[in-house]
């Protein structure tokens, strides 16, 4: 049996899309899956459409999420190199090797003869596509015209009549009539190879046994099967993945703000979630369980389990999902994780085990601690009506006596601790025969300036610290 050979393809053209993202890990998947090997090749032929720095984003982001790559640019391999700029001299060859075959030709149209020609086509009506001119040309005046230095590109020569098809694991039989097709450019008047020639030929060259990749390929690899046919060898398994979804009518586009890996990464969201979730987007493992590590994946990704309708995107689950992993990290690592949004909140200083504690159940992303912690840093601007609650049976009046109590009774504590402030708090409440949440509440409006808070008002105090919140506390009776 042969080895499974699967291939991360990216065009090193921005950011990681999540589109990308899911390709490459269920690509890696698959091979890890089936004992195989995992290739990374950078599809640089475009030089126009390079984008500075998006190799290292596709490095760094599938190292980061630890899809390591078996073969790959740095990392070499006996079929490298695995940059497609560095195979240039590699393609032309191949494309002569048709030639020979009668499967390509040399075409010397220049650009002024095709547009003539594709204007009159469309003045009829008809649709352009390359028209044959130069395939007839003999032999010798091929010969004559190469000598003569004039400029050329490589056609494929598809087929007259007759179908081009493949069978795709997701889509099934995919045929289309060959007169619908273009003879397309394999090798540029600059004598680099088109995108689509290359990627044919170091598929092959790179023994790569599965081709996955998303949807938008479908339509072409009916040519590329063609020239895998031209060549006489052997195809790979096609397994392209269904769209990902905003909604039912819409693909998730590069332009939807939401598109792009690191976008989640800097809202706050762990890593292991997106990758979680966007394996669930168009794979599932055939029964109820959801939360997977990567290396779980691998021990139970396959291709029956991806689906054949489209998948949609939704933000909200993602979003949930994230608060699951938020909820499981240790405390040691939710702290690191929130210690930048700390910072910026201006807590940072403050005890990280308590701040743990009342965030870590509420936190769903991390960029939401700012906001849910900044009464710590700054007592907001707030109201006096604040202090009435009906179920803790508070208003204003009942306040200015709570707080008149508790004033004295925290400011004589000879320890501040969560356990001193607990105990004196709540022997009030007893002593006077109140429920705790009459006493709590006003306090806690008093240290908070606020409705809802993370933590109740023993943690908010301790947090603060005796003189501020005593300075709050204050401030609070001078309001009722
Ligand atoms: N280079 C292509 C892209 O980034 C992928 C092509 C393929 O996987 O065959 O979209």
């Amino acid at each position: 049996m042969t080895t499974v050979r699967t291939r991360f393809a990216p065009s090193p053209t921005g950011f990681m899309h999540l589109g990308n993202l899911r390709s490459a890990l269920y690509t890696y998947l698959y091979a890890k899956r089936h004992g195989g090997s995992f290739i990374l090749r950078i599809e640089d032929t475009d030089q126009s459409r390079y984008v500075e720095g998006a190799v290292d984003v596709i490095y760094n982001t599938l190292r980061d999420i630890g899809m390591q790559w078996d073969e790959g640019p740095d990392v070499g391999g006996d079929y490298g190199p695995y940059v497609q700029s560095q195979r240039k001299d590699m393609y032309l060859p191949y494309a002569k090797q048709l030639v020979e075959a009668g499967k390509a030709y040399y075409c010397f149209c220049t650009k002024e003869e095709l547009d003539s020609r594709r204007g009159a086509a469309e003045a009829e009506g008809a649709v352009w596509k390359y028209d044959k001119h130069c395939a007839s040309l003999s032999r010798e005046e091929v010969q004559r015209r190469l000598a003569a230095g004039e400029p050329y590109v490589i056609r494929q020569n598809v087929p007259t009549a007759g179908e081009a098809s493949f069978d795709d694991v997701i889509y099934g039989h995919i045929a289309v009539d060959c007169a619908e097709l273009d003879d397309m450019i394999l090798i540029k008047a600059d004598g680099m190879p088109t995108y689509n020639f290359a990627n044919v030929v170091d598929d092959h060259t790179m023994g790569i046994t599965h081709v996955m990749r998303g949807n938008e390929y479908l339509a072409s690899t009916p040519k590329y099967n063609l020239l895998y046919e031209a060549f006489g060898w052997e195809k790979p398994v096609y397994i392209h993945m269904t769209p990902i979804m905003r909604d039912a009518q819409h693909k998730l586009s590069k332009r939807d703000g939401d598109a792009y890996y690191e976008d989640y990464l800097s809202k706050g969201y762990l890593r292991e979630a997106i990758v979680n979730y966007v394996a669930l987007l168009g794979w599932n493992p055939g029964d109820e369980r959801e939360f997977f590590t990567l290396e779980e994946l691998t021990g139970v990704f396959d291709v029956d389990g991806m689906s054949k309708s489209p998948a949609i995107f939704d933000p909200v689950k993602l979003t949930w999902m994230n608060a699951e992993y938020v909820r499981r990290l240790s405390p040691e690592d939710f702290t690191a994780h929130a210690a930048p949004y700390y910072a910026q909140a201006g807590v940072a200083s403050m005890d990280r085990d308590l701040l743990c504690r009342i965030l870590q159940p509420r936190v769903e992303v991390f960029t939401q601690i700012p906001e849910m912690v900044d009464f710590l840093a700054k007592l907001p601007e707030y109201d006096a009506a604040l202090f009435t609650n009906k179920k803790s049976k508070t208003n204003p009046e009942i306040a200015a006596q709570v707080l008149d109590l508790a004033i004295p009774a925290l400011a004589a504590l000879p320890a501040w601790t969560e356990e001193a402030v607990h105990d004196a708090l709540l022997g009030l409440a007893q002593a006077q025969g109140m429920k705790n949440g009459t006493l709590l509440w006003p306090v806690r409006i008093a240290l908070a300036g606020k409705a809802v808070t993370p933590g109740g008002a023993i943690e908010i105090a301790v947090l603060l610290g005796r003189d501020e919140s005593l300075k709050r506390l204050k401030a609070g009776r001078a309001k009722v």
